[in-house]
């Protein structure tokens, strides 16, 4: 990366937060040279596919992933920025491990993973769409596995319990 002041190559990166927008990585650098910092924009190849579960394929898309996790964050202290500072997060990640392809059950995984440690509300949420319980009783589980103890999480369950009747009504 030349150095915009004094034409060097070599420069260091200071700064990758934030970083992909737009498909491309925003990186703050800093000429080794004469020590003027500068921003690049480096375009990325996004061309990871995701294989559901009926086994057809479709783009990743991080506005998808955003919708999804906004869904799943709605109600809690968890700001858009977060999610959006998420979504970088594990886009910089698959392009870092140079995923050609990933299935949907393994992209939920690391998200449900990062979500663990934000909050436990949007992880639960969001693990009632990805991993589809089988019933009410798994669910629990997965939640006692989670919670810490004591805490009372009947209001969950009790939230959860309405959808899924309300999901057998509509015949889901
Ligand atoms: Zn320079």
């Amino acid at each position: 990366m030349r150095c915009p002041f004094c034409s060097h190559m070599e420069s260091k990166v200071t700064d990758s937060r934030n970083a992909i927008e737009m498909n491309a990585i925003k990186r703050r650098r800093e000429c080794l040279k004469c020590q003027k910092r500068f921003t690049t924009f480096e375009h990325v190849d996004l061309t990871i596919q995701i294989k559901k579960r009926d086994g057809t394929y479709e783009d990743f898309l991080q506005e998808k992933l955003i919708k999804g996790l906004s869904a799943a964050c709605r109600y809690t202290k968890v700001s858009h920025d977060q999610v959006r500072t998420l979504v970088d997060k594990i886009t910089q990640d698959l392009v870092e491990r140079q995923l050609q392809q990933i299935d949907s059950k393994s992209l939920g995984e690391i998200v449900m993973r990062h979500l663990k440690n934000i909050d436990m509300i949007a992880y639960i949420r969001f693990a009632c769409v990805y991993k589809r319980f089988k019933d009410i009783k798994e669910l629990i589980e997965t939640i006692q596995k989670i919670s810490p103890q004591g805490e009372d999480t009947s209001i969950l369950i009790k939230e959860e319990k309405e959808q899924n009747y309300a999901a057998e009504e509509r015949g889901n």
